[in-house]
């Protein structure tokens, strides 16, 4: 059966750094997009010769910020990618945009040239803490760029981050209830984290603000599922929200299993090359000039590429699908191994789990039940025990 393909598109640029932000984002002026589209380019070629045919079903431009890209480029690399494989016709093609009016002048011109979801970093929608984030946007500039999003995309969605430093739950009730006012039919709601590495931590270790405790944090969960859940949205990832239908596919295939190839500087794939049997997980350098000068030389900008064997696919599956409200599924197994759920575990065991109420067991399908959620950890490990044997994979 041929895999279907999911491709990372990775843009390396912001106008400025975020202090909470860990992601490969860098600031630079008069970067060379021209260079940079051969690049792309030549590193979709390089892996088109190596993963073969396949029909490409969900294509994300992941940043950084990809809505500084000039059109060309995501056209440029949306004309290679229909060039080297067949870009099914239902294919997801989103891309994440910052919320300036400079940007939103862009989104007639992204749908032009193929983008059918757009995804917009909100984060906040007052500006005391759009600030507190470093966000170069109002909230009046933010709730305006929505709504030009809302005109000419179908399928949009925006992130906001929450359990800020002194924000209160009646604060984040009101922001999220307004949030969701804007008609959007997908949510992704994160909790402030503080990374290594970035300015937060260093202000967080001096005590220049306080974060809100475990306790705090769990409320603020709880809450931000129960609007969400109350206004028809369903948790369908950790921290994605979605209507019937407007869940991100792109999003799915890396919890799922599916093949992802990732292109750009510091973008990471999970995919089988020249049909061989067992999954690579390849990593790409991450200093974008860097990852230029190696795709010249060499094709791609490979860091680390390594065989995954199969006892690890097997753990992974489990780890990222029971992570899942739908859970595993024969699906995701049969594209890996040919195999049914049944051909994999020792259903007796299994059963065992069943009976004490930690997962749920139907036709061709394992899940977790929400009352077990906080179990999670424990469950997964107990799931992998009851895999048949290695040797049997
Ligand atoms: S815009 Fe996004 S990727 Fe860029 S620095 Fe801020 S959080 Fe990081």
């Amino acid at each position: 059966m041929t895999k279907p393909l999911s491709i990372y598109i990775h843009y390396p640029f912001c106008k400025s750094k975020c202090p909470y932000c860990d992601f490969n984002s860098h600031v630079k002026d008069g970067v060379d997009h021209a260079n940079f589209l051969r690049c792309y380019e030549r590193e979709l070629e390089f892996f088109a010769a190596k993963v073969g045919k396949r029909k490409v079903h969900t294509i994300f431009f992941g940043g950084g910020t990809p809505s500084l890209m000039p059109i060309f480029l995501v056209e440029g690399i949306l004309k290679k990618i229909s060039d080297l494989w067949q870009v099914d016709e239902n294919c997801e093609i989103s891309l994440e945009a910052n919320p300036t009016s400079s940007e939103a002048a862009k989104f007639k011109a992204l749908q032009g040239v193929g983008i059918n979801r757009l995804s917009i970093g909100i984060q906040a929608l007052n500006d005391a803490d759009l600030k507190f984030l470093g966000r170069e946007h109002s909230s009046k500039e933010a709730m305006e760029v929505i709504e030009i999003a809302a005109k000419i995309f179908d399928n949009f969605s925006f992130d906001l981050i929450y359990a800020r430093p002194k924000q209160t739950l009646a604060d984040w009730s009101q922001e999220l209830q307004r949030a969701i006012s804007f008609g959007t039919k997908h949510l992704s709601l994160y909790q402030l984290t503080i990374e290594k590495g970035t300015k937060f931590f260093s202000q967080f270790a001096r005590k220049e603000f306080e974060m809100p405790d475990e306790n705090l944090s769990a409320d603020f969960y709880d809450l931000t599922n129960q609007i969400t859940s109350d206004a028809g949205f369903e948790l369908y990832e950790i921290s994605n929200y979605a209507k019937k239908n407007f869940e991100c596919a792109h999003n799915l295939v890396y919890w799922q299993g599916g093949d992802y190839l990732g292109i750009g500087a510091g973008a990471h794939s999970r995919i089988y090359l020249d049909e061989e049997e067992n999954r690579s997980a390849i990593t790409m350098i991450s200093e974008p000039i860097s990852w230029l000068k190696k795709v010249e030389e060499a094709g791609a900008g490979i860091q680390r590429l390594e065989k995954i064997s199969k006892e690890e696919l097997v753990e992974e599956l489990i780890l990222m699908g029971l992570r899942l409200p739908q859970g595993i599924s024969d699906q995701i197994f049969q594209t890996h191994f040919g195999k049914n759920l049944e051909q994999i575990f020792d259903f007796k065991k299994l059963q065992v789990l069943a009976d004490q109420g930690l997962i749920e067991i139907a036709a061709g399908e394992i899940k977790i039940p929400d009352r077990s959620r906080l179990l999670t950890n424990a469950i997964i490990s107990k799931v992998c025990e009851a895999v048949c044997g290695w040797e049997f994979i």
